[in-house]
């Protein structure tokens, strides 16, 4: 090693030590001939001290240039001793010259204060972003959570096996990016958009239980929390029921916990079914760190005097819902108004709202309801003095999701959301098709693959209802994120032929696509169910991150571009002409 020690090691008991470290630069400080330089690597700091002449700041010391150094170990004069470092007891005294170095440019943002810098500037020299420790300990945490996550599901008998990434669209609703084939001119592979066939057929070949961190490929317009690829912790097993692979995960999710951030978390987590999950919290992820459940008022809004209460509910799928913000009563005009704008921008006609006043309720139109109606919307939100009813009059499924938006919104204007919370939560019996108003067809909730809920399957073959079919799809919910998905598969031949075509798939688009599974599946193929979670996404929220770039190590910008690389890029005429392949 060109080092006898790190930067973040030497202590009291190595004074009098002839050392030799190697590092960058942090700060250098200059006390009249006595030079102070920080010198950093992944481990800690390390304060150097250069005296006597030769050594100049600027010129042999630089922020971020890389130096070797030798030197022997001294205690740092008293009161000069820094608590916080576990190397602050001591310096190195350092000898003239330097044993080697690279000197540093001018840098385009300073180091420690990298993640204050523009996004592209950071992303584009992000081999200095990534020296910024501040940077580094999220991929240090996530190197830490691979190796949990390994652990526990090696001592659970997984085995980890690598799929294809060029390969046949595997499809998860998101479009494929395609590489041209030179040896089948005209031919194309797709990256995966997941391993989920392959994980499938390992089931059929009696793997029993597979996982993989797993890259996959979706060619999306991308938001905060996507990147086009990104990575997943696959798993599939065989002989189980969905029980089992929430068992697994709540494990997987112990340890990874237990290993990042020394925290126990609590299992099982809650389940609640996507119906439950809509009608209380008008969303299919709901955060369940804080309250304020969405409330169906129809019947008491019936009784009201208020025309648009009782308009709404007099028809089908009218509803009147609603929320209550403990101690929300001291909204001002100002503070009603932008809750209003909120939720007409999700697009209600309006909002009511009800102060809750020695046990009344009190606002501009409470005049429409009689004490006795006012009494019962106070019980059914079971308000107390000073708290806030915001109610929503529309058609039904809108009104639920308007009010989750607004509850959401509320919660996070009211504080109520406790940031150190990890909640977790399944959200079960998902639809399996849902119906796709702009192309007129149904498709999968999840991905064809999903098993029906058999009892639904049976009456659906007498009603051809397809749009009441459950599944036994499911989800993973962490503070109101989506992280995990998966769910029991088909392994059925038939029945898998035949969510194909309710999917409108023909015979021969079926055969082209899908043969493969459909073969296997005509050589015994076991029961079998799985999940993939998203390991970007976990992570960014396990350490409190904004976006799922700050976990990745080379990520993309918005664009799908890496300013780093500027990939994508354009190729040579002579690789294009080698592919058969001609840009329109
Ligand atoms: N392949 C699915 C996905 O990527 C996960 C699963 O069903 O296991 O969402």
């Amino acid at each position: 090693m060109l080092r006898t020690h790190t930067c973040g090691e030497l202590m009291e008991k190595d004074i009098g030590r002839e050392v030799e470290l190697c590092g960058w630069v942090d700060t250098v400080r200059d006390h009249g001939g006595l030079l102070f330089i920080d010198l950093r690597d992944r481990y800690g700091k390390t304060q150097l001290v250069a005296s006597g002449a030769g050594w100049v700041v600027g010129h042999s010391f630089k922020p971020e240039d890389y130096v070797r150094v030798k030197g022997k170990v001294q205690r740092r004069p008293k009161g000069t001793e820094n608590p916080n470092l576990l190397t602050g007891q001591i310096e190195v005294a350092i000898e003239f010259p330097l044993l080697d170095s690279t000197t540093c440019k001018p840098l385009p943002f300073e180091v420690v204060k990298s993640r204050e810098t523009n996004e592209d500037l950071r992303l584009k020299y992000r081999f200095l972003d990534l020296r910024n420790p501040a940077v580094q300990k999220n991929l240090f945490a996530r190197h830490k959570a691979y190796q949990a996550i390994r652990r526990a599901l090696d001592e659970r008998h997984f085995i980890e096996v690598e799929t294809p990434i060029l390969t046949k669209s595997t499809p998860e609703g998101a479009r494929d990016y395609l590489v041209p084939s030179r040896l089948n001119q005209g031919e194309f592979y797709a990256l995966p958009q997941s391993p989920q066939l392959f994980k499938q057929l390992l089931m059929v070949s009696g793997f029993d239980r597979y996982f993989q961190i797993a890259k996959c490929f979706r060619d999306e317009d991308l938001r905060a929390d996507r990147q086009p690829e990104f990575t997943q912790l696959d798993m599939e097993m065989s002989f189980i029921t969905e029980e089992d692979v929430f068992t697994v995960v709540e494990k997987v999710l112990e340890a990874i916990f237990k290993e990042v951030l020394n925290q126990d978390l609590k299992t099982p987590f809650r389940r609640l079914s996507y119906q439950e999950a809509i009608n209380q919290y008008g969303t299919d992820k709901p955060d369940l760190r804080f309250d304020l459940a969405v409330q169906c008022l129809n019947e008491i809004a019936a009784d009201s005097e208020f025309k648009v209460f009782k308009d709404v509910v007099s028809k089908t799928d009218g509803a009147v819902v609603g929320i209550c913000v403990p101690q929300g009563g001291s909204a001002s005009r100002k503070d009603i108004d932008t809750l209003t704008d909120f939720v007409k921008n999700e697009g209600a006609l309006g909002l009511a709202y009800f102060k809750v006043v020695n046990g009344a309720l009190d606002s501009p139109i409470s005049k429409f309801f009689t004490p006795n109606v006012q009494g019962r919307f106070i019980q059914k939100f079971a308000a107390a003095d000073g708290d806030l009813i915001l109610l929503i009059a529309d058609e039904l499924k809108k009104a639920i999701k308007i009010a989750g938006a607004l509850r959401l919104y509320a919660a996070k204007r009211e504080n109520l959301v406790d940031g150190k919370r990890f909640d977790f939560n399944w959200v079960t019996d998902f639809p399996l098709f849902q119906w796709n108003e702009e192309e007129k067809h149904w498709e999968s909730e999840h991905h064809p693959f999903t098993s029906p809920n058999m009892e639904d399957w049976v009456k659906y073959k007498k009603t051809g209802e397809l749009g009441k079919i459950r599944s036994s799809a499911y989800d993973l919910v962490l503070n109101g994120s989506e992280i995990g998905s998966g769910s029991i598969r088909i392994h059925r031949r038939s029945v898998q032929q035949e969510v194909f075509e309710a999917i409108g798939l023909g015979k021969e688009e079926i055969e082209r696509r899908f043969g493969f599974l459909l073969r296997a599946f005509e050589f015994g193929a076991p029961p079998h169910g799985g999940i993939a979670l998203g390991v970007d996404r976990l992570l960014t929220i396990l350490l409190g991150l904004d976006s799922i770039r700050e976990v990745i190590a080379f990520p993309k910008n918005q664009k799908a571009v890496c300013p780093m690389t500027e990939a994508p890029s354009p190729v040579a005429a002579k690789q294009l002409k080698e592919l058969g392949i001609k840009i329109a």
